[in-house]
């Protein structure tokens, strides 16, 4: 036996032992790469346990109509007015709420004097709120129901559509198409920045609507359930806006809410839910769950579907919208028993203020859109490009986590 023949024996062995190694390796990598991800997903379950003793689980939301004019209106001026001291409308009605005990029923107007001298007088919130016990837990829930609604944003004046006024859109009068040939044709310098009220009413403006507070209110289809939401009574067809900016999560037919939208704010907090929406066409032109879209757009068609398994039927026996807010402090609220819904008729009465205008965009379609574009603070990043990257990411994102955990990505 010759040295080659040897070399040659010995590689026959090692090929085997190395085929061997190689599978061994795989093998041991795929136990190695198991047990790591079966060991983090303990770790994140471990930490959602922890975490679980600490986000909010309850909210009554009762705040007035008034009290949130009235703060509303301290934090807009002091902030617009560039005054000294700017107040936060939240942390005011934070305190209040300590003051009266969660209930604003017991609400008065001298309480809130009280506190805006004693605030001039040189106090702060912080020194006024250290020993109030539930602070912490007011200013946390209201800010998860109001913090989109008071902010800065920028909208379309009435300047700049005069020169692109077309589609059908009212025609301007003349005063303003005077003014407006002397303005240059840059589309960007004719938005106004403002701070101020950003969310909408989800009636579009120029529509009438009626409502009452029937939060809590029982329900006999189906099982038995309580009335989660708002009823806005108004007519078929009615342009329906959404109130704030977000990220379309449901969009389709549900049992109860008929032909519905589910949109989640950009902070994660609130899940409006706008049901009941028009047989035959009821959302607008384009709308898929996934994209964005922002406070003021013309999102769907009041109507009166729902009640049925069966989709596209009409059961409801008076049109109206089903306007509804969720809160999600953890995101195992959401599709639970632990869900939390909050009354939002007073919500309905302060949004009265602010109205989207709309106008018949597409005479086949017979689709409306705004009148008046807006962008939201949170909403210029998003605007070009995140919007299509949803788009793109959706159909690798088949269930709700999937794209929760998208969104999340895409937000930081
Ligand atoms: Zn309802």
């Amino acid at each position: 036996m010759g040295w080659n023949t040897l070399i040659i024996k010995t590689l026959k062995v090692n090929k085997k032992l190395i085929i061997g190694a190689i599978l061994l390796l795989v093998a041991i990598a795929s136990i190695t790469i198991y047990y790591t991800f079966a060991n983090s997903e303990n770790t994140e379950n471990d930490t959602k346990k922890e975490n679980k003793k600490d986000f909010i689980k309850w909210v009554d939301f009762n705040v007035t109509a008034e009290a949130m004019n009235l703060t509303a209106k301290l934090d807009i001026n002091s902030h617009t007015k560039n005054e000294e001291i700017k107040y936060n409308w939240i942390e005011l009605l934070a305190y209040l709420a300590c003051k009266n005990g969660g209930n604003f029923k017991n609400f008065k107007k001298s309480d809130l004097d009280t506190l805006v001298a004693k605030i001039k007088d040189g106090e702060t919130i912080e020194s006024l709120t250290q020993d109030l016990k539930f602070y912490d837990y007011y200013y946390e829930s209201y800010s998860a129901v109001l913090s989109g609604f008071i902010g800065n944003y920028s909208i379309e004046t009435e300047n700049s559509k005069s020169q692109s006024a077309d589609n059908g859109e009212p025609k301007e009068t003349p005063e303003n198409s005077l003014e407006s040939d002397t303005k240059t044709p840059n589309n960007t310098s004719n938005f106004e920045q403002k701070y101020g009220v950003k969310a909408f009413l989800p009636i579009a403006k120029n529509y009438s609507f009626s409502h009452y507070d029937d939060f809590g209110n029982s329900r006999s289809y189906g099982f038995k359930r309580t009335h989660l939401g708002n009823d806005l009574m108004g007519s078929i067809g009615t342009p329906i806006v959404a109130v704030e900016s977000g990220v379309i999560e449901n969009l389709g037919w549900n049992q109860y809410g008929g032909w519905r939208i589910g949109i989640r704010s950009f902070d994660t907090k609130r899940y409006y839910y706008y049901a009941h929406l028009r047989k035959n066409h009821p959302y607008a032109e384009g709308l898929e769950a996934g994209m964005v879209v922002k406070a003021g757009d013309v999102i769907g068609y009041l109507g009166m579907t729902g009640y049925s398994t069966k989709e596209n039927v009409n059961n409801i026996n008076v049109p109206h919208l089903h306007f509804g807010m969720q809160l999600i402090f953890d995101e195992s609220q959401v599709d639970s028993p632990n869900e939390i819904w909050i009354d939002v008729y007073q919500i309905i009465e302060f949004l009265k203020q602010n109205r989207s205008e709309t106008f018949m965009s597409n005479k086949e379609t017979k689709d409306y859109s705004r009148k008046y574009d807006f962008m939201d603070e949170n909403f210029n990043e998003w605007y070009l490009y995140k919007n299509r990257f949803i788009l793109f990411l959706l159909p690798w994102c088949r269930t709700r986590t999937a794209r929760l955990v998208a969104y999340a990505v895409i937000i930081t």
